[in-house]
């Protein structure tokens, strides 16, 4: 841009102390988190309706609010996926044709997932601060955006992982030719690994160091969801949480157009979190009707790239549900696998582990009158369901097998007739 940005800094989220923009990602005083801060005046200048019906349908439309300095130069073709009306799911939940959306980030450019969205602008702001060697740690979606993504950067990259991850996650890294590390152990045993490894070896890790830049970008979604809707946002958005990352971000980007004065309802939304039963500290805490997110040492479930034990945004995420008057629940794996085949059979969209949770959880949300008919609700669903086939393997049933004979097809149709 020529004029003069709108990310000003970066400043704590516990005192309110402001930080260079460098790759730093807790404030000294408190250990709080620091987050990117915007002049919303400056902002509002150039982010307009009419100046954004002009711009390219990617997530770097709202450039303006986004913490880099120049270009982006990393994941410009990512976002402004598909926002589904979904009448057919809506009937099956409880809710009335044309309530229903489905923000559907299976089909992000180019791994798949939501993750190209935060991977876009921290490896386009690990650029702009001269990092030529970036990482992360990663429960698999952000491992395999990472390699993508710094593949076609010409940056050196490593990607740490449980070591357990579905095959597909492993093998949609190792393809881009990046150093993937297995780790025996649970997620928070890698990121306690990566914080260590990003002081010793000063690389750009996406979601340790450059965290601040990295967060930023999953606030798209909820940018997106808002223009998509016609400039009004959802009276229900359904996010599933792992960190509490994307929920407290698509919290903040509703918040950022009202702000601007971008949509037409301001504040009237609330914001719902959706995890696995076997790794719920969110959604235990919020059950509880605490802040306090105990971690959950051992997670145990088939919803692997939800399977954070120690969320560092938890508490974030409860204040946002909170604030906004939402809630919280959680899926056991026999629910998520239903909900995923509900998804595919009513809508035509696979979607991955962490979708059948959102579904679920959705399904939850409705049963109780969190959300009722005629209120419009969106749903995030964020990864492939070809990432994680191992889920659903044992629960489709086989293809039937023939020979080449129209005989043996009429037979076997009018056995199924019969049935
Ligand atoms: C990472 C991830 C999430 C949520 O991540 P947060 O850490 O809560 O921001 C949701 N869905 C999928 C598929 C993911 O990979
Ligand atoms: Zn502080």
């Amino acid at each position: 841009m020529d004029q003069p940005i709108p990310f000003t800094g970066l400043r704590c989220r516990e005192c309110g102390c402001s930080y260079p923009k460098s790759a730093v990602h807790i404030c000294e005083f408190d250990f709080g988190p620091l987050e990117a801060t915007y002049d919303y005046e400056l902002a509002g200048r150039t982010l307009t309706h009419e100046a954004l019906a002009a711009r390219p349908r990617s997530m770097w439309r709202y450039r303006e609010l986004l913490p880099i300095d120049g270009e982006p130069t990393v994941g410009r073709q990512t976002g402004f996926t598909p926002l589904v009306r979904t009448d057919r799911l809506a009937e099956r939940l409880g809710l009335w044709a044309g309530d229903l959306f489905v923000k559907n980030d299976t089909v992000n450019y180019p791994t798949l997932s939501f993750k190209d969205r935060v991977v876009s602008v921290a490896l386009s702001r690990a650029r702009e601060l001269g990092f030529d060697t970036v990482a992360c740690a990663s429960t698999g979606n952000l491992a395999n955006s990472v390699a993508a993504n710094a593949a076609a950067a010409g940056l050196k990259s490593y990607v740490l992982i449980p070591a357990d991850l579905e095959q597909s996650k492993v093998l949609n890294s190792l393809i881009y030719g990046t150093n993937v590390i297995g780790i025996r152990g649970a997620y928070d045993q890698v990121n306690r690994l990566c914080s260590e490894i990003a002081g010793k070896y000063g690389w750009g890790f996406v979601n340790v160091n450059l965290r601040p830049y990295y967060a930023e970008g999953s606030k798209t979604m909820g940018f997106e969801i808002c223009e998509q809707l016609g400039w009004l946002a959802p009276r229900h958005t359904v996010v599933p949480m792992a960190s509490g990352a994307l929920l407290t971000k698509i919290t903040k980007a509703y918040k950022e157009f009202s702000t601007l004065g971008l949509i037409d309802n301001p504040g009237e939304f609330s914001i719902h979190g959706a995890q696995t039963a076997g790794c719920s500290p969110i959604s235990a805490a919020w059950k509880k009707g605490t802040d306090i997110v105990k971690p959950v040492a051992k997670p145990e479930t088939i919803v692997k790239s939800l399977a954070i034990g120690t969320p560092a945004d938890g508490y974030y995420a409860i204040h946002a549900m909170r604030d906004t008057g939402g809630g919280a629940d959680d899926a056991t794996d026999a629910e998520v696998i239903d909900a995923i085949k509900l998804l595919a059979e009513t809508e035509g969209i696979f979607a991955e582990t962490a979708g059948g949770v959102t579904v679920a959880c959705a399904r939850k949300l409705v049963a109780s009158g969190a959300i009722r008919p005629g209120e419009r609700t969106v749903l995030c669903i964020t990864g492939h369901g070809l990432k994680t086939q191992e889920a659903v393997q044992n629960h489709c049933g086989a293809p039937r097998i023939l020979g080449p004979s129209l005989r043996e097809f009429d037979e076997a149709l009018a056995q199924a007739a019969a049935h």
